[in-house]
């Protein structure tokens, strides 16, 4: 991802909500996370370290995707960037993947199964049956 945070982060506060490509926006929660309204890319909030600094933080869905949704707990769940596997025309920049402990992969968007539509379904896998 590529924005020229340096032009913008001086207007920038704490809780404030960014896009790579569009600055700062009011994000869309309808997802597992808050999405930037214009291109649905995963949103960043900001935080302001004690020295001044700004950082940015990717939010983390509430929960597992796996059968049971139990809360992500940190620490336990790795987050990863996967290439789209999904099938034209529902084909996407690519995913952001948060895989559990327990084994299930959450991705952003969710990945489109050509048989079923959209659904959470492993990368792994998807790419598998292609
Ligand atoms: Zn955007
Ligand atoms: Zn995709
Ligand atoms: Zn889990």
């Amino acid at each position: 991802m590529s924005v020229d945070w340096g032009r913008l982060t001086p207007t920038l506060r704490a809780g404030d909500w960014t896009c790579p490509d569009h600055g700062r926006i009011r994000p869309t929660s309808s997802g597992p996370v808050p999405t930037c309204p214009h291109c649905d890319v995963v949103a960043h909030q900001v935080r302001v370290t004690r020295d001044g600094h700004r950082e940015f933080v990717a939010p983390v869905p509430a929960r597992c995707a796996g059968a049971e949704r139990h809360p992500l707990t940190a620490g336990r769940y790795q987050l990863s960037w996967t290439p789209c596997p999904c099938p034209p025309p529902h084909t996407h920049r690519g995913h952001h993947t948060w895989t559990c402990h327990c084994g299930a992969a959450t991705h952003h968007p969710p990945v489109v199964d050509p048989w079923r539509g959209a659904v959470a379904v492993p990368v792994a896998e998807a790419a598998r049956r292609r």
